[in-house]
Order: C-alpha cells, then structure tokens, then sequence
C-alpha cells in the first residue's frame, strides 16, 4: 500500500466484492443453469462469494508479524509473506464459495491463483476472472485454467512453480494431488469429503432442530461436503423424530433449477448413477420416506430418509453425495459418540441437547473439525475457519485461519549488541 493508502491488495478485493454484489441474479443464473441446483441456494452462493472478498478485502492489512522477546542484544521479529503462486483446484458443488474462501485469501496474502474448476463447472470461475479484471486485478494475478482434472488439475499439482496447493474434492483425487505436490514439497490444503452426524438427544428442542435435520441432508440435493447423512437419535425421541423428518421428506418438492424448489436434479448422469448405486445397496433397509421426482428428463435422485441403519452398514460408513440421510438410534451418550465417531471422515458434527455440560463434552470429543450446537453450518459463515480431520483432509480454510495457510512465516532476528 502506498503512503496515500492507495494500492495493495484490499481495495481491489472489495471492489470485486462490490462487483459481485452488482451481478448477484447473473452470477447465481450462471450457477444454478450451470450446477443444477435451485435458484435460491445458487443466489446464496453468490453473496457468500462477495462476502468472502469482502471479509478478505477487509483482512488483507491486519495480518501482521510478532516482536518476540529474546537474547541480550536481539531484536526478533516475525514476517507473514506471500507462498508465491498457489494452485486451487475446486469441486463443481458449490464452485462460487469455494474460490471465495480459498482464492480470495490467497490474493489477499499477495499470493498470485491458478484456479482450476471442475469440468462440470466452470462458468462462474470465468465470470469471477472477468470481474476481477474490471476491479483492477493486474494481469497474471489470477489464471483460471478449465481443464479435465487428470490433465489440467494433475499439471498443476505437479507443476514446480506453484508454491501451494489447494484442494477441495474426493478422497482420492486429494491424495493423489498431495502425492503430486510433494515431488515438489510444497504445502497442501485438502478438503474433502464427510459422513456427518447430527446427534439429538432426548432433551433437544426437536422443533427447532427439524429443519436443520432435513435441510443438511437435502441442500444441493446432497452434494454438499458438509452434509448431514447421519442422524443419530435416543431411542426415547427416535420414532416421533423419524415421523416428522418423514412428514418433511413427504413435502419436498424436486424439479429444474430455475423451478427454484426444495430440490434440483444432481450435476450429471455420473452422480445420480451412483446415488442409484447406493440405494440398491439399501437391500431390507426401512425407507421411512422417500420424495417424488418429477416424470420426464433430468437426473434425479429421490430425497430419501433411511431408518434403523446399522452404524457399520455402507450406507452409514460412505460418502453418498446425494439426498440420503440414515436414522440411527442410539441408548446412551457414551453409544452416541462411538457411533459418531466411527467412520473414517471428521468433517463436521452437529448436537442437539439443552445440556450445557454434555454440550461442552461432546464438543470436546467429536472426531471433526467443525461442531455445531443446537444449530448446523451456523449460516456457513466465511468468518468461521473450516477443514477436516482424518479422511476429511487437513488445514482450514475460510476466516482469519486461512490467511495463516495461505501465507509462510519468516522469523527475522537482528543482533545489535
Ligand atoms: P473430484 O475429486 O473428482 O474433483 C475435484 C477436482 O479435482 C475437479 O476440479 C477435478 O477436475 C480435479 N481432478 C480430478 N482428477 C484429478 C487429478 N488426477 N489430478 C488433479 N486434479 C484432479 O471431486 P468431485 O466429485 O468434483 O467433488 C466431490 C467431492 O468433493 C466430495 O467428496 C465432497 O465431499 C468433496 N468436497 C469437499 C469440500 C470441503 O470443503 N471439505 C467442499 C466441496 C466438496
């Protein structure tokens, strides 16, 4: 920044941010015709992208280093500087988000993109790129290069020149991408996928929990990182919880993108084929309740609530990535978090009871990097740092947190006697 507080990097973050708020019912357009998904969550998406660069706009200028006292005749001091050239390579789910909470912290640490979308998706990758040109972005600063992932994301994962790689994706494709950077050993951000649980206790206000139960589930037609595809119950409240998540399930309404109902079709035949997959797998399960899906084209899957799922079964272990949510009912809160606790992933737990101390408890011992009490996603906020343990991949992106990842330490100590 100079000395007349012009240049840097946060004023053009803003202004980009401003940009996107000028073009939110374009940007969601784009999104939704794009995604598939319902016009309104799209729209979502498109303000969480223009608070991301606002948040990080505004960001940008209170990151700073520590004085660290030390020997006699020492001064030491810490610098946070760019990495150099970061890779991103994203998902199609919620592409807007994504390159908010990761590109716009990497530019605002002064780090220059290469973004690679998704080949479902890559429409507002561009339209990103195009705005933040007329924001005043210099040329080079940001590169948004679509390609198929085993060619272009592979390239840049490799690519000796990057300095850092951020990933949102599968499980495998996140380890094949660390594998790939790590000839280069430069550092990698994964995100990746969940099985979360929500768990209600016998004393949980079930009114104010029900929407949340049904809505993490079903949000993007379930192909969301962060979607609650368990819902763990005490066996006291389980039948009353299963019959109004039922009676929700029964008014779900599935159709076209721009119909901007409850539901869309899935992003491709690809993703409802294996949605297909895993409800043949359901074999005996109890289907408590299944919407419909409308007749004619589109690639659907029916919203459908599952119950009595064995805690090992398929079903409850992997990553669905559809609108499938399995009921499972436990005794105690020791049960609870064993079964919570259980699969490989640590994206994100939710919990329902108006105990103060179990809610401090289980907070502590939930096996994920998110917890949320007696709410789910806390409105997703781009404040909130976000990532996962286990499966789920490591270091966090969004809020504050993600201006430390996107940024290396240098530690500078002088002597002066
Ligand atoms: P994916 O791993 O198939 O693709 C993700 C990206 O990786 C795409 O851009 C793709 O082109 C690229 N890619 C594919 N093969 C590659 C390779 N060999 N080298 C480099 N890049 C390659 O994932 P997907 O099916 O697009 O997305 C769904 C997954 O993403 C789910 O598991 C979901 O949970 C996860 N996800 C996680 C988060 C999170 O924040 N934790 C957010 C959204 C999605």
């Amino acid at each position: 920044m100079g000395a007349d507080g012009t240049g840097g990097t946060w004023p053009i973050l803003t202004r980009l941010g401003d940009l996107v708020r000028a073009r939110l019912d374009w940007l969601a357009e784009l999104e939704a015709l794009d995604v598939g998904k319902p016009l309104t969550q799209a729209r979502n998406d498109a303000v969480a992208l223009a608070r991301y660069c606002e948040f990080y706009g505004g960001a940008a200028d209170k990151v700073h280093g520590q004085t660290i006292p030390y020997l006699d005749g020492y001064t030491v001091y810490t610098l946070r500087q760019p990495h150099g050239v970061t890779g991103h390579i994203i998902p199609w789910n919620y592409p807007m988000q994504i390159i908010g909470r990761s590109v716009g912290a990497a530019l605002a640490m002064g780090n220059a993109c290469v973004l690679k979308p998704a080949e479902e998706a890559c429409m507002t990758a561009l339209a990103f790129a195009w705005l933040a040109e007329q924001a005043g972005l210099p040329p080079g600063a940001l590169n948004v290069v679509p390609g198929l992932g085993a060619e272009a994301g592979a390239a840049l994962a490799g690519h000796p020149g990057i300095q850092h790689v951020s990933f949102t994706g599968s499980v495998a494709t996140g380890s094949t991408v660390q594998t790939l950077a790590a000839r280069n050993v430069v550092p990698v951000t994964l995100e990746l996928g969940g099985k979360s649980p929500q768990v209600v206790f016998d004393d949980a206000d079930l009114d104010a929990a029900l929407p949340f139960l049904v809505n993490a589930g079903i949000q993007n037609a379930g192909q969301t990182c962060s979607a609650s595809s368990r819902v763990l119950v005490h066996r006291d409240l389980h039948e009353t919880l299963r019959d109004r998540m039922a009676e929700r399930y029964a008014a779900l309404q599935v159709g076209p993108a721009m119909a901007d109902l409850d539901v869309g079709p899935m992003i491709s035949a690809r993703q409802q084929g294996i949605v297909s997959g895993f409800l043949t797998q359901a074999g005996d399960l109890t289907i408590a309740a299944q919407a419909r899906i409308p007749d004619g084209p589109g690639h659907y899957a029916p919203p459908t609530l599952l119950d009595n799922v064995p805690p090992d079964h398929p079903l409850a272990q992997q990553e669905i990535f559809g609108p499938v949510q399995a009921i499972i009912p436990f005794d105690s809160e020791e049960e609870a978090l064993r079964i919570a606790n259980g699969t490989d992933y640590g994206l994100v737990a939710g919990v329902w009871t108006r105990d103060g101390a179990r809610q401090m408890r289980m907070a502590r011992a939930l096996h994920s990097g998110q917890v949320y009490i007696n709410n789910y996603g806390a409105g997703g906020g781009v404040e909130l740092p976000f990532g996962g343990i286990g499966k789920s991949g490591h270091g966090r992106e969004k809020g504050f947190e993600a201006l430390y990842g996107f940024s290396s330490l240098k530690t500078v100590a002088a002597y002066h006697g």
